[in-house]
């Protein structure tokens, strides 16, 4: 379709009152050029750039000015969700590199340092290098794609693996250090719709990065455009990750391609796809703003659904009363709840960890308090190597108090809805951790997924 077919959209000519904002962004080079950290005392500032030169950052304006309080700092949550805090480094690595930069080391140093620390951050979580990287007829490796589960492929392409600010507990982290041999991405649209047009099993495209809608729309528009011919008649669904709606609303009500990106997916609803944005949520607080009301209303329009998912994370959302509202909220816009996470074993776990029991705990006094329509939130999800693994709850069995658990996603499709047991373990943070309970000596789908494991010849956690 040429360019000048696009029609302005009706609903943005009238009832746009916002000025558009320019996007600025600032990363670890520009920390001193942040007016609010100046109220900030200097320690703290150092404390920043010590973490921020081993772990990602970057943040833009909106940001900065709209959704941190910073009269709430340290404690605000979305200044925790962006900002770096020295707790997010261990404490023997904080040490070494704030020497590093007290010494005045030269860029070359630090950044030896930091590569390797890094590489003790467990850079690639549940396998995702080894076990879930396609082939394509030739048996060559197919960048920027990921099929775990049967029915869903992910891809990475090239152009969005990046996002307008970067959250502080990212798990994809190791994709924006700049790291090649760590990066997930594509800039093959041929790869994606050769795979695709030869995979009819599979109904589900899930567009991820980083963030997808940091590309251009032309861009997105080269890998999802094709979709639309018949051979593609499988892929029922597409689905877009992204964190937008929170970091830069703008992209759907304001930017110079934001009325062709929504005709984009409107478009492909028309073709009778289902088209869901799957929203990025950690706080109610990122829903507070005008420009994040617009955006959501004009997706909408569209005919694409808006889904919610995100990790339960201490110091940011650890507590019912937080969720219960987020999902209240979310509702009351139209958007439908859909994961809550487990924060992943990467990057900054630690700080952000919260144990499974108190998580479980945390999800179902949230659950409570909201009406059916906020129970379509699924948690806490964790998504490990054999799967995503949900905590149904926490109970007594014959004496014994367990994790009743279950599969919500299987890399075999036959685990899935499956309860099954692990000894209750009040610290536990992941499925790793768990023992079976009833004195088993393996879960159920252990011999099957080691066996996976060893014909691609990885350990996974
Ligand atoms: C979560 C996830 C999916 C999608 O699973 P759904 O249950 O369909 O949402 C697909 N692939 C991977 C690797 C995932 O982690
Ligand atoms: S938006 Fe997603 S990919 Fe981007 S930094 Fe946050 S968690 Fe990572």
């Amino acid at each position: 379709m040429p360019e000048s077919a696009i029609m302005p959209r009706q609903d943005n000519a009238q009832d746009f009152p916002l000025k558009p904002r320019r996007f600025k962004v600032f990363t670890q080079r520009d920390l001193d050029r942040i007016p609010q950290l100046q109220q900030l005392p200097e320690s703290v500032r150092f404390e920043m750039k010590v973490v921020s030169s081993v772990l990602p950052f970057r943040v833009n304006e909106y940001v900065i000015d709209e959704l941190i309080d910073w009269s709430r700092v340290p404690h605000d949550p979305i200044y925790q969700l962006t900002f770096p805090q020295r707790g997010m480094l261990k404490a023997e690595h904080y040490e070494r590199m704030a020497q590093a930069l007290r010494d005045d080391r030269d860029k070359k140093a630090v950044n030896e340092l930091a590569q390797e620390l890094r590489a003790e951050l467990n850079p690639h979580p549940a396998g995702q290098m080894e076990l879930n990287m396609p082939q394509d007829s030739h048996g060559n490796r197919l960048d920027g794609l990921q099929h775990k589960y049967r029915e869903t492929v992910l891809f990475f392409p090239s152009q969005g693996q990046t996002c307008h600010s970067y959250c502080t507990f990212c798990f994809r982290w190791a994709q924006f250090v700049g790291d090649k041999s760590l990066r997930i991405a594509s800039s093959e649209a041929a790869g994606l719709h050769d795979y695709l047009k030869h995979h009819p099993e599979v109904t589900d495209l899930l567009m991820t990065g980083g963030d997808p809608m940091v590309m251009k729309t032309k861009h997105l528009r080269a890998y999802l455009e094709p979709l639309l011919q018949p051979e593609f008649d499988h892929i029922q669904t597409v689905r877009i990750g992204t964190k937008a709606l929170t970091f830069w609303p703008h992209r759907f009500v304001s930017d110079a391609d934001a009325d062709e990106l929504l005709d984009l997916l409107e478009r492909l609803v028309k073709a009778g796809k289902h088209v869901a944005v799957m929203a990025h949520y950690n706080h109610w607080r990122e829903l507070t703003t005008e420009v994040a009301f617009d955006a959501i209303r004009r997706i909408r329009a569209t005919g694409a659904q808006i889904r919610s998912q995100g990790p339960l994370l201490a110091h940011i959302n650890d507590n019912a009363d937080d969720w219960a509202r987020l999902w209240k909220t979310q509702v009351k816009l139209g958007i439908i709840p859909y994961y809550m996470f487990v924060e992943r074993d990467t990057g900054a776990k630690a700080y952000f960890e919260v144990p499974l029991a108190k998580a479980w705990t945390i999800y179902r006094d949230a659950i409570q308090q909201v009406s059916g329509l906020g129970r379509t939130a699924r948690g806490p999800s964790m998504s490990a190597g054999p799967g995503k693994v949900e905590v149904q709850g926490v109970t007594e069995i014959h004496g014994e108090k367990v994790f009743v658990l279950r599969f919500v996603q299987g890399r075999n499709p036959d685990w899935v809805q499956r309860p099954f047991f692990a000894k209750y373990d009040e610290h536990a943070t992941w499925l790793g951790a768990l023992k079976p309970a009833f004195g088993d000596d393996r879960f159920f789908f252990e011999d099957e997924f080691q066996s996976l494991q060893l014909v691609n010849g990885v350990a996974i956690r």
